[in-house]
């Protein structure tokens, strides 16, 4: 059997189609919702203004999806193109934990970023390792217990490479799940009732990106509660 007749790439097809055909309406409607979310073209009452905004987040829960369908489709094909450039990780996680500390506050989280004084820059796709940092932190505030939420960002240089760990006190993975934490469309129970809208592939895009860029993504249980994930970047 040839590589293009293999049953993965088979199912990959069409959902990787159906992905780039929703790209284009997703856009024009976003763009829609926009403009009339600014009022431009008429004042909006309050009830107007809060479904407007259910539906943009929708739209962007959407266009988020789409997204990642495409970007599996592009690392089952080879095809995932990383564009390095000279990258100061510490201000991106500080943009990160800034961007989600109004909704962390409001899920009774609080999130420490324990900044070290300076780190060498590391070569690497800044929208993609945006998109890992996004996807860790997120999770550790979705995947909260109901108690307060404690979740420690640190980032270091240590044998000529920088480490990226994030720690929380949510609640955990299971051991005999341990094997599949990194696999496409993984979810725990628990996580599907926390966040019923996630799709079981940030960890799996996440793998791939860190991966491509000559690192290494693990994750370990922490004694008593929650979960620490980790990735390794090449200093040069
Ligand atoms: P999305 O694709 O939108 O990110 P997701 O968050 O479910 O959806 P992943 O980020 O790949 O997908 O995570 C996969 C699963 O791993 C989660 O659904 C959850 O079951 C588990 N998980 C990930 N991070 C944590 C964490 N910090 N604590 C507990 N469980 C976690
Ligand atoms: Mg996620």
């Amino acid at each position: 059997m040839s590589n293009s007749d293999s049953p993965k790439r088979k199912m990959a097809e069409p959902a990787a189609i159906i992905a780039h055909q929703l790209k284009n309406p997703i856009s024009v409607l976003y763009c829609y919702l926009e403009v009339l979310m600014s009022e431009e073209i008429g004042k909006l009452n309050e009830k107007q203004k809060e479904y407007l905004n259910d539906a943009l987040k929708n739209v962007e829960l959407m266009s988020k999806m789409v997204k990642d369908i495409l970007d599996i489709s592009r690392i089952e094909e080879g095809e995932y193109k990383i564009k390095p450039q000279y990258i100061d990780l510490i201000k991106i996680t500080d943009q990160i934990v800034k961007d989600f500390s109004y909704w962390a506050k409001a899920s009774n989280c609080e999130i420490i970023f324990k900044k070290p004084k300076d780190i060498p820059m590391v070569y690497v796709d800044s929208t993609k390792i945006h998109y890992v940092i996004e996807n860790l932190i997120s999770n550790a505030i979705f995947y909260k217990t109901s108690g307060p939420g404690k979740i420690e960002i640190t980032i270091e240089e240590k044998n000529k490479k920088i480490l990226f760990s994030c720690k929380d006190n949510g609640i955990g993975i299971l051991s005999k799940d341990f094997n599949k934490v990194f696999s496409k469309f993984y979810r725990s129970e628990t996580a599907i009732n926390l966040y019923p809208n996630g799709t079981g592939l940030g960890l799996y895009i996440s793998k791939a990106i860190i991966q491509l860029s000559g690192g290494e993504i693990w994750f370990k249980n922490n004694k008593g509660e929650g979960m620490t994930f980790n990735f390794s970047l090449p200093i040069n």
